[in-house]
């Protein structure tokens, strides 16, 4: 313990170290805090010195030997080893024959290689874990906390001892607490008890100082999770100090589970190195066979191919591609959670979005109120309370409607139920809460009622908070001391959905009185609503009653009936701008878009219609059809239907399972507790960044940062984009290591003798030569394209879609042209050594130099699969030109710069026979390119789209 932490009141001798004995005043008092106050700004930023951040010091999962040991249990890291060791012995045996010290050059530089490659996933294995805890940081949850007076909302990390913390539904506790006042709080306290049903909590208890964990009702705990309801809270423990902190080590566990890319890279393996040993076993058996005394040589170039046949360079250049694109996506606003969803992200099928925040702007603002006499449209903007009521046609009233008393009502029942804050900041009305209810505070605003003055004239004692569920929330209060009161001290306030409202209304309100309401009354309000719904305004219900005592908890059932109707608001939430094209996009890419939300039908249809993601006539299933369906019902519907509306989040979870039974891939977004479970479903969960609870942004594989259905559209364009990309580098890198291998079996078979190429050529070609234009490949800009196709099945084998045939055909055109030159080179250099100057030996730099300069042009056809090199700019990827000249560069030092030529074993090339070695390479870019004129022909022909 340190020793800042000795002047912890909890930990100072003399004072109890368990809060819940303590009397909640007297804790405020131990923490030197205020009950309404709280903090002050600068005792906040004193204690957050003297008790430092309020986070988990994370404790490793794995151990480093345990992820470095990890790396080596792969079959091409395995065969190299095994080629490595081979090789050693042959130099051995060779210095034992010679009598002369041959250093196994290749031995070494294999080991070397395999070291790289097992530090390279140990660096990616330890980074990515701290890499993913940093992307947890930053979506790390705000906490809403009052200090200097005021509420505000903090960092989780900023949380001190002494805060005073404010909880609602959906809330992650971020620290450890005791409260002090609670509405039907309800916590689920699974991370740290185990146990799954939510228990309710109690400020005013006192517990025995032996009363387990589990049973210490009066405190909150850091990592779990509030259900319902809210509570003030004093923040007693932070950080490692908290009972979390205590059992962190234990909790934290690392996700290991192989990405379907590693799966993908298993098979890649497994595929090429069962090739090679059957091509090895060929070359050996075949050769003895035929000639006994080739069996040492032959070995050698079973070696050879063994090393061309793993792509060394492979991995390095996947990780740099995996991270550069989850950075492209944090940089539009979306963070991965997890990594393998960055795959998936491309073969989404699917979208599933929240109406409210994600595909419009969630800031609301009233637009209309309807009571009984008067209809009335709201003038401003924005949350400014600050505006007119303007009459809506002839009304025969004779006050002005501001003062009409129906409508103050009305206006005080929008402030009373309501738990948002307007204030100005920065000289602009902002609120602090659900914009749904910040929107309702302005304009009550504009009838001349504050919340502050109403909370003080009625102070709240108790509340049935709101849940989507219910779709509507009470609030009940003290009445003011008059004649009435005295009958009925209390008032209760309700509102929500307005349909369901309506059904517990028996009276209505008109003018001041309170008269019964008819079925007439009610299809004219019902009627107002759908008209206002129709204008894709979100419209919520009142009403009120007065009551003689305090209903107990939980009765809200029995509780909200004979309500008195007060009348009707309907607020506009418009459609993000930029959602539109977005939708356009999706169909553009065979990804369709579905509407999910809570609201009104005729709401979500009038903006589902706006943004295109409805046709008129389309289909749409209510939460009460819904639940009247069974499943398969709900399997054989779902394809065609495009808005849900009125849903609960559990018909969030149907609506996945079903989709998912139709083979589709799912992303889909949800900000509530409840939506935890759906998310965790779907194949993408999105959580929002902004408006999400903590809960459910611990499911999710994705974080939206700006909550806005564009950015899940640019997720999924950079996820294909990305798997695009490595498809692309893959087929290059292999299709050049199956040349090596056939261009090296062909050698002895052609009777040339030697081994043309040496492990370590090899290595440098598989590392540098293709590693350098391999990840200029990576970073090739995506294309209108890749939204313009359809999803790609997530499933597929990595050698789909003629990946596998490319690279073999490729891989063999390659080596007929490299084995062509090299039958020519070896007689030519054979008999030509220019008086002694040239090595006849150099037909083998020849082949090196061939392969490694064919595969520069390779690298520069590859770019597209349909379009010319000519007729790309080279600028879009300024990446591969440098590329393609720095590694030119360096295979000529090779050749001409005597120390590499000793180490590599090259042999200087005349300058006719480095022309020659381009002439054939060249052979290589001017096939792809003709295989592309040549399908451009056939699809004229046929009248078929280029196939990817
Ligand atoms: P969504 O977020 O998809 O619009 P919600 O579940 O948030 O759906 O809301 C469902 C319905 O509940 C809304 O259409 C509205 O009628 C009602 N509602 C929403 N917010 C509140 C609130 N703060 N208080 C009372 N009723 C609400
Ligand atoms: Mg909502």
């Amino acid at each position: 313990m340190s020793s800042s932490h000795l002047s912890h009141p909890a930990s100072d001798p003399g004072h109890p170290t368990s809060w819940h004995i303590l009397d909640a005043e007297k804790a405020v008092i131990l923490l030197n805090s205020d009950r309404t106050e709280g903090l002050t700004l600068a005792q906040a930023a004193e204690r957050l010195q003297q008790y430092g951040p309020n986070e988990l010091i994370e404790t490793k999962g794995r151990s480093s030997l345990e992820i470095l040991w990890d790396q080596f249990k792969n079959i091409m890291l395995l065969m190299l080893i095994a080629v490595a060791i081979i090789s050693a012995v042959l130099d051995v045996q060779e210095s034992l024959a010679s009598g002369q010290f041959v250093f196994p050059k290749d031995a070494a530089a294999i080991f070397l290689v395999v070291l790289l490659n097992g530090i390279l996933g140990y660096v990616q294995e330890s980074g990515a874990e701290k890499a993913l805890a940093a992307l947890k940081n930053l979506a790390s949850s705000k906490v809403r906390v009052i200090r200097d007076g005021r509420p505000l909302e903090v960092d989780a990390k900023e949380l001190v001892p002494g805060d005073i913390m404010l909880l609602e539904a959906g809330v992650k506790i971020s620290a450890d607490g005791r409260i002090l006042e609670e509405a039907n709080l309800q916590v689920r306290e699974a991370a740290l008890t185990g146990e799954a049903h939510a228990v309710s909590k109690q400020a005013n208890q006192l517990l025995p100082a032996d009363a387990p964990l589990g049973d210490r009702t009066n405190l909150v705990y850091s990592g779990t999770e509030v259900v319902q309801g809210r509570a003030t809270v004093l923040v007693t423990e932070t950080g490692m100090h908290t009972e979390l902190g205590k059992i962190a080590s234990a909790l934290q566990s690392v996700e290991t589970e192989p990405t379907p890319l590693q799966k993908r890279m298993g098979q890649l393996g497994n595929a090429l190195v069962t090739g090679a040993l059957i091509l090895v076993a060929i070359v050996i058996i075949g050769g003895t066979l035929f000639n006994p005394s080739l069996f040492q040589e032959l070995v050698k170039v079973s070696l050879s191919m063994a090393v061309a046949v793993v792509p060394e360079g492979l991995p390095a250049v996947i990780t740099v591609t995996l991270a550069l694109g989850t950075q492209r996506m944090v940089k539009r606003q979306a963070l991965i959670r997890k990594l393998p969803a960055v795959e998936t992200l491309g073969s989404v099928t699917t979208i599933c979005s929240d109406k409210t925040g994600t595909l419009t702007q969630n800031k609301m603002v009233v637009q209309a109120v309807h009571t009984a006499s008067c209809s009335a449209r709201v003038t401003g903007e924005g949350y400014s309370p600050e505006g007119e009521f303007v009459a809506d046609g002839e009304l025969a009233i004779s006050v002005p409607i501001k003062d009409l008393a129906e409508l103050q009502l009305l206006m005080q029942a929008c402030v009373l139920c309501n738990d948002a804050v307007l204030q100005k900041e920065y000289g602009e009305w902002a609120i602090l809460g659900d914009p749904t209810e910040g929107a309702l505070l302005a304009v009550a605003g504009k009838a001349g009622l504050r919340k502050d003055d109403l909370d003080y004239q009625f102070p709240r004692v108790a509340e049935f908070p709101f849940s989507s569920e219910r779709k509507r929330m009470s609030v009940m209060v003290k009445n003011t001391p008059d004649n009435r009161s005295e009958l009925f001290p209390f008032l209760m306030f309700t509102k929500g959905s307005p349909e369901l409202t309506l059904e517990r209304c028996q009276y209505i309100q008109i003018g001041t009185q309170q008269v019964e309401i008819t079925e007439a009354m009610r299809s004219q309000i019902l009627e107002q609503n759908n008209q206002l719904a129709s204008h894709g305004l979100r419209v919520l219900g009142f009403a009120m009653k007065s009551l003689r005592e305090l209903p107990p908890e939980a009765s809200e059932d029995v509780s909200e009936a004979d309500l008195i109707w007060l009348g009707l608001v309907g607020m506009l939430d418009a459609p993000r701008p930029e959602v539109r094209d977005a939708v356009a996009k999706c169909r553009a890419a065979g990804i369709r878009p579905v509407m999910i939300t809570g609201d009104h039908q005729l709401t979500a249809q009038a903006i589902a219609e706006d943004l295109g993601i409805a046709k008129p006539g389309d289909g749409i299933l209510t939460g009460q059809q819904l639940e009247k369906l069974s499943q398969s019902e709900l399997q054989s519907q779902v394809e065609h239907i495009s808005v849900y509306a009125r849903v609960s989040p559990e018909h969030k979870l149907r609506i996945v399972q079903a989709l998912q039974h139709e083979g589709e891939i799912i992303a889909m977004t949800g900000d509530g507790v409840n939506d935890a479970p759906a998310l965790k479903q779907a194949d993408i969960g999105v959580a929002m960044g902004i408006t999400g609870t903590d809960v459910s942004k611990e499911a999710s594989d994705m974080v939206l940062l700006d909550d806005n259905f564009a950015t899940i559209v640019s997720a999924v364009e950079e996820g294909r984009v990305v798997y695009t990309n490595i498809r692309r580098f893959i087929r290059y890198i292999l299709g050049s290591n199956i040349g090596e291998v056939l261009t090296i079996a062909a050698a002895p078979l052609l009777g040339l003798g030697g081994v043309p190429l040496s492990p370590l050529q090899i290595l440098w070609m598989n590392l540098v030569t293709d590693g350098i234009p391999a990840l200029a490949l990576a970073v090739e800009p995506g294309r209108p394209i890749v939204m313009q196709q359809p999803p790609k099945n997530p499933k597929e084998n990595i050698f789909a879609r003629g990946l596998g045939a490319y690279m073999i055909r490729i891989g063999v055109i390659l080596a007929i042209v490299t084995i062509a030159m090299m039958a020519w080179a070896y007689n030519f250099t054979q008999q030509n050594t220019f008086g002694g100057t040239l090595d006849p030996d150099r037909w083998k730099t020849m082949v090196f130099t061939t392969l490694c300069l064919a595969q520069m042009g390779h690298a520069l056809a590859i770019r597209s699969n349909t379009r010319l090199f000519a007729e790309i700019n080279p600028l879009t990827n300024p990446y591969l030109l440098v590329s393609v000249v720095v590694t030119s560069i360096l295979q000529l030092l090779l050749i001409y710069i005597p120390p590499l030529q000793k180490f590599f074993g090259t042999h200087i090339l005349s300058w006719q026979e480095l022309l020659i070695c381009i002439g054939f390479s060249a052979i290589i870019f001017i096939w792809i390119e003709a295989e592309k004129l040549l399908l451009r022909w056939f699809s004229r022909r046929n009248k078929v789209g280029y196939p990817q």
